[in-house]
């Protein structure tokens, strides 16, 4: 596969062409497209069996596919199909959100997704006609969004709750799947995750900000305290204003105090701000598996069988490798701040694409370099 080199003055990542064929994607979504109009549906008439399909096996499944090729999920996502419905048929107005509200973007989908996870234990886990009604309420925000504003802005790139699980877990996919929805790229998002998913996170901490770098910082350090906190949590039994609080103020309290521990490790430590996101990246996923599958085996009446340990030893060896092959990242990034895209198929057209954008662009297609304009995303 060919490569190219983007530097920019902000260390941002703002363009991309991508080479590969995209012919089976459109087919891979509209199949779960289908598959979440079934879920839905499914919530209404089979209430149980949707929250097992949900929270069983979706939610079971998709933070591993996020790890080892985050860039499938991106474009096979259900929501980002209905978010970018409105841009394929040519009726958006291609709104942009502002420089200022896409600083605290992050925050705002952060904060999303901090007050989802203990809905689950009041009601979401349990009552599967609240989940088809959230279910309902997120593909109508994500398709909302989408025919407002322009690229994933309205949704996938800025305020998705998921996005920062994504680039949190994604920060260095093990295996590199390109978007195939932005086509061509709008540069709506700041240190675009599609276009650079282990660049963003590093442009995000190393150059993005005092606001940014805050964000995925205060975001790893209560990451594996959530899990913590969720996985020890029980459902609600009584839905009572005063239980909801409680329940609420208690993971809130336990997530605070991991964003402390963070804090202590990044100020008493000699690592630097990215390794310790890595690694409590690494800490949140092994968590997570290890509760998921205690939890499947318990709920088929067995203990922790032989195979839920050999499935652990590899979550955690695969965790292993993917903290290893992170910190080289950064090592290549600050040596050369660069942030390596994907190469174009047609130069000539991407170059010209290229120029729609304003500040100035550095490409290297092996031994060849190629001076562009293009334009800042931040
Ligand atoms: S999300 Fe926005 S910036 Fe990223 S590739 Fe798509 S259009 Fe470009």
């Amino acid at each position: 596969m060919k490569e190219l080199s983007v530097m920019t003055q902000s260390g941002g990542v703002v363009a991309q062409r991508a080479h590969s064929s995209t012919s089976g994607w459109p087919i891979v979504r509209v199949c779960f497209m289908v598959a979440l109009l079934c879920l839905i549906v499914t919530c209404f008439i089979a209430p149980s069996l949707a929250t097992v399909l949900f929270w069983g096996v979706f939610i079971g499944v998709v933070p591993a596919v996020i790890v080892i090729a985050p860039g499938v999920w991106r474009n096979i996502c259900p929501l980002a199909s209905a978010s970018q419905l409105a841009r394929k048929i040519g009726i958006t107005p291609g709104l942009r959100i502002p420089p200022k509200v896409q600083t605290y973007s992050p925050l705002v989908s952060a904060s999303l997704l901090l007050a989802i996870v203990p809905l689950r234990r009041v009601l979401l886990d349990s009552n599967g006609l609240a989940l088809g009604v959230f279910l309902l309420a997120l593909l109508g925000m994500a398709s909302v969004g989408g025919l407002l504003f322009g690229g994933k802005a309205g949704w996938c790139s800025q305020f998705c709750p998921m996005l920062q699980l994504e680039r949190f877990y994604g920060a260095n996919p093990l295996r590199r799947v390109r978007d195939t929805h932005c086509r061509p790229c709008s540069g709506c998002a700041k240190n675009c995750y599609d276009l650079s998913p282990s660049g963003a996170a590093l442009a995000d901490i190393t150059e993005g900000g005092t606001i940014r770098k805050v964000g995925r910082t205060i975001f790893a350090g209560g990451m594996p305290w959530l899990c913590l906190a969720f996985f020890t949590q029980p459902d609600l039994s009584s839905f009572t204003f005063g239980a909801v609080v409680t329940l609420y103020a208690r993971i809130l309290v336990i997530v605070a105090l991991g964003i402390g521990i963070f804090r202590v490790i990044e100020t008493l430590t000699q690592f630097t701000s990215y390794q310790i996101v890595l690694a409590h990246a690494v800490v949140t996923i092994d968590l997570y598996y290890w509760f998921v599958l205690s939890g499947a085996a318990h709920s088929m009446g067995v203990d922790l069988s032989v195979l839920s340990y050999a499935l652990m030893a590899t979550v955690v060896a695969v965790s292993m490798r993917w903290l290893q092959t992170a910190r080289r990242l950064e090592q290549g990034y600050k040596r050369r701040r660069t942030v390596v895209i994907c190469a174009p198929t047609r130069p000539k057209s991407n170059i010209l694409q290229a120029r729609r954008f304003v500040p100035l662009f550095q490409w290297t297609t092996g031994a060849r370099q190629v001076m562009a304009k293009a334009s800042r995303t931040d």
